[in-house]
C-alpha cells in the first residue's frame, strides 16, 4: 500500500492500483466554438459510451488499467460523461483541470476575463477548487493539471497559464501535464513552471515525440522531468519510425524511467469534426492499442528491453503521480 492517493473521475484510489497506464487519450474533445455550429450536435451520451466500451476492452486486452484523459475545461470537457463511461467499465480515467493553448483555447473569454483583473492567481483559484471540490458541482476531482503552449515564443496568455498552474499544482499537490506543438518549448515550460518553484519530477513534458530532437529530449530529462511519447500513431503529423528511434536513444541513455507513452486518440468529436474516410486512413494506427500492437515490436528490435518497456507502461505513470524520486 501507498499512502499516494490518485484522484480518478470516480473516486480516489492508491497509487499502486493504478496499473499499467496510457497517459494522453481522449474519450470526447469538441474544440472551441463547436456548439457555434447549429448544423451539429454533441454526439449521443450512449454512442459514446459504446464506443469508449469497445476501446475500452481492447485496451484491457493489452493489460492496461487506466489512462489519463487531460482534456482541458475549454475544449469540451465533460468529466461526468467520463465518470460514466468509468462506472460502466470500472476503468479507471483521470480526468484534468486547465486551459488550453492560445490559438486553439478558450482564449477569447480568458482574455476578456483578465481585462476585470485577476487573471493567473483568479484561474488557479478555479484549478484549485476544481482539484479539492471538483468540477462545478458534480464532485468529481480531476487528478492532473493542464497546460499548453503553441509557439514560436510564450507569450503573456501562456505564461498566465503557466504560473497559474504552478500555483494549483504546489497549492495541492497535483502534477502536471502539458501540450507542446511539435515538441516545441517544452523546455522552457520546464523552466518557467520549475522557476515557480514546482518540483520537476512533478511535470510531463507532452508530445516530445514531435521531434527528434536529442538534445532537446535530454534537455528536459536532465531538467528532472517526465518525457512524454504520446502521439504513437499520427504518422500523419510524424512518422512512427522517427518516434521509436528518439525513445530508443532516450532509454539508451538510461533514462527510461522518465518516459510516459500514449496516443493522443480521440474517439468522439463534438461538433462536426469527424474525420472524412480519407483523412481515417491516414491514421490507420491512431487506435488505443496501436502501442502495444506495432510499437513495442519495434521498440524490441531498436534495443529496447522488455523490462524497460514494462517500466515505461506499469511504473512510470505511478511514479509520476506520487511524486517519488526518479531512479537514474
Ligand atoms: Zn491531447
Amino acid at each position: 500500500m501507498s499512502d499516494v492517493t490518485i484522484q480518478t473521475v470516480t473516486g480516489p484510489i492508491d497509487a499502486d492500483d493504478l496499473g499499467r497506464t496510457l497517459a494522453h487519450e481522449h474519450i470526447v474533445v469538441g474544440w472551441p466554438g463547436w456548439d457555434s455550429d447549429s448544423l451539429h450536435r454533441e454526439p449521443a451520451r450512449n454512442d459514446v459510451i459504446a464506443i469508449a466500451r469497445d476501446r475500452i476492452a481492447e485496451m484491457r486486452s493489452h493489460g492496461v488499467r487506466s489512462m489519463i484523459d487531460p482534456c482541458p475545461n475549454d475544449l469540451g470537457r465533460d468529466v461526468e460523461l467520463l465518470a460514466e463511461v468509468a462506472a460502466d467499465t470500472g476503468f479507471q480515467i483521470v480526468c484534468a483541470t486547465g486551459l488550453y493553448k492560445e490559438d486553439q483555447g478558450g482564449s477569447a473569454y480568458w482574455k476578456f476575463r483578465a481585462q476585470m483583473g485577476g487573471s493567473a492567481d483568479y484561474i488557479a483559484e478555479m484549478y484549485i477548487r476544481e482539484l479539492t471540490d471538483g468540477v462545478g458541482d458534480t464532485g468529481i476531482r480531476p487528478g492532473i493539471i493542464k497546460v499548453a503552449t503553441s509557439g514560436p515564443t510564450i507569450g503573456n496568455y501562456e505564461t498566465m497559464l503557466l504560473e497559474a498552474a504552478a500555483i494549483a499544482s504546489i497549492e495541492t499537490g497535483v502534477p502536471i501535464l502539458t501540450h507542446t506543438d511539435e515538441g516545441r518549448l517544452g523546455d522552457e515550460q520546464q523552466r518557467i513552471l520549475t522557476g515557480h518553484g514546482v518540483p520537476a519530477q512533478r511535470i510531463v513534458v507532452g508530445h516530445c515525440c514531435g521531434t527528434s530532437d536529442h538534445a532537446y529530449h535530454m534537455g528536459i530529462v536532465d531538467g528532472g522531468s517526465y518525457v512524454g511519447f504520446d502521439r504513437f500513431g499520427l504518422d500523419i503529423l510524424k512518422p512512427d519510425e522517427q518516434r521509436v528511434e528518439a525513445l530508443a536513444k532516450i532509454v539508451s541513455k538510461g533514462a527510461a524511467a522518465q518516459l510516459l507513452v500514449s496516443h493522443d486518440t480521440v474517439w468522439c468529436w463534438k461538433g462536426n469534426a469527424v474525420p472524412s474516410e480519407a483523412a481515417e486512413a491516414m491514421v490507420a494506427n491512431w487506435t488505443p492499442t496501436h502501442f502495444f500492437e506495432r510499437i513495442v515490436p519495434q521498440l524490441l528490435d531498436a534495443g529496447v528491453s522488455e523490462e524497460q518497456i514494462s517500466l515505461i507502461v506499469d511504473e512510470n505513470p505511478r511514479r509520476f503521480f506520487t511524486g517519488e524520486a526518479i531512479p537514474r
